[in-house]
C-alpha cells in the first residue's frame, strides 16, 4: 500500500506469493524483462531495478507477486506462524501481510483478518480472494478475548494505523535521543496527532496481550517516531510481563535496533527510511505457556 507510484530512487521489491507460484518461476518470468536478484534475508523477496513499473504486470494482476517492500515483508516473518495455527491479523487492510501470513503457513491453519474501515474491507477482500482467509469487518478492540471463537488464536499480527512517517525521507540518526539535544524525538510533527495514534496503538496492543492462547504477537508500524514505537512498547511491558510475555529479537542478525530508551530495546527492530528504503518498526512479544493466564 505504501508504494503506489514507482520511485526511481528505490529498488523495486517484489514478494512472491508462494501460495500461487514458486520463487524460481516468478524470477524466471520477471527475468524476461528485468534483471532480478534474490534478497538475502527474506526468502520470497525479489529485487528489481529502481523504477521498474510492475503495476500492470500479469503476475501482479493475478496475485502471484505483491509489490511489497523489504521491511514490510519482514513483519509477517517476524511473527513466524506455524502451519496449522490460528492467527489473527488485527488491523489487516489492504491485506498484504495477511496473504504473506497465509503463505508462511503454507495455506494450512486459520487466519482471521479484522478490519474496521468499510472501504478498506473491499480492498482486503480483493487482496485475499482465493486464499482461505476469514475476513471480519469490525473493530479489533471490540473482539472479546473471552469469546470461544478466539480461544485458540496462537498469534496476533498488530499493524495498526500509524502516522506513516516511515515513508518520508528522514534518516533515523536525526531522531535518536542522543542527537536530539534534549528535544523530543517528534520535533516538527503534529504531537497531538502522534499522541492520539499512540493511545490507540497502546490500547490495541494491550488488547492483543489479553487473548488466552496467544504465544506470539508482532506489533509493527511504518512510523519512525519513538512516540508510536518504543514508547508504546515500553508502556505495555508491565502488563505483558503479568501475562507471561517477554520481548524477543526478530531477525537478530539485523543491526538496526530500537532506540535505546529502556532496557531490552535492543530486541526491537527498526529500519531506516533512507538506508533501508522504508522506515518500519517491529516488536515481538513471546510467551511459552499456551494455557490461559490473567494478570497476576
Ligand atoms: N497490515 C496491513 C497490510 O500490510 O496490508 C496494513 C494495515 S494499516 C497500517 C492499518 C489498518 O488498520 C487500516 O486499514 C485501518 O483502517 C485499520 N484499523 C484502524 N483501527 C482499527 C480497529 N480498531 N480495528 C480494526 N482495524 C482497524
Amino acid at each position: 500500500a505504501l508504494y503506489q507510484t514507482p520511485d526511481v530512487s528505490k529498488p523495486r521489491y517484489v514478494r512472491v506469493n508462494t501460495l500461487k507460484l514458486d520463487v524460481e518461476s516468478a524470477q524466471r518470468e520477471l527475468e524476461e524483462q528485468y534483471s532480478v536478484q534474490r534478497d538475502d534475508m527474506v526468502p520470497d523477496l525479489l529485487i528489481l531495478p529502481a523504477g521498474s513499473d510492475l503495476h500492470n504486470h500479469r503476475l501482479v494482476m493475478n496475485g502471484s507477486i505483491f509489490l511489497q517492500g523489504k521491511a514490510s515483508s519482514m513483519v509477517a516473518m517476524a511473527l513466524d506462524p506455524e502451519p496449522g495455527w490460528e492467527v489473527l491479523d488485527a488491523c489487516s487492510a489492504p491485506g498484504n501481510k495477511t496473504v504473506h501470513l497465509a503463505a508462511l503457513m503454507r495455506g494450512k491453519g486459520k487466519i482471521i483478518a479484522c478490519e474496521l474501515n468499510k472501504e478498506r474491507v473491499k480492498r482486503l477482500n480483493d487482496t485475499v480472494q482465493l486464499s482461505d482467509i476469514e475476513v471480519l469487518h469490525g473493530d479489533f478492540l471490540s473482539l472479546s478475548s473471552s469469546d470461544p471463537s478466539y480461544s485458540k488464536v496462537q498469534a496476533i499480527l498488530l499493524d495498526p494505523s500509524c502516522s506513516g512517517s516511515g515513508t518520508a525521507s528522514v534518516r533515523l540518526d536525526h531522531l535518536l535521543p542522543s542527537h536530539a539535544t534534549g528535544q523530543s524525538s517528534s520535533d516538527g510533527v503534529d504531537e497531538e496527532r502522534l499522541n492520539k495514534l499512540a493511545a490507540f496503538q497502546r490500547k490495541a496492543l494491550e488488547h492483543a496481550l489479553s487473548f488466552p492462547a496467544v504465544e506470539r504477537i508482532v506489533y509493527s508500524t511504518c512510523s519512525i517516531h519513538q512516540t508510536e514505537n518504543e514508547d508504546v512498547v515500553k508502556s505495555v511491558l508491565p502488563l505483558a510481563a503479568s501475562y507471561g510475555f517477554h520481548l524477543e529479537a526478530p531477525f537478530p542478525q539485523w543491526s538496526r535496533r530500537g532506540f535505546p530508551v529502556f532496557e531490552g530495546c535492543e530486541n526491537l527492530l527498526r529500519t531506516d527510511p533512507v538506508e533501508d528504503k522504508e522506515g518500519f518498526f517491529i516488536a515481538l512479544f513471546v510467551r511459552k505457556v499456551t494455557f490461559s493466564k490473567g494478570p497476576s
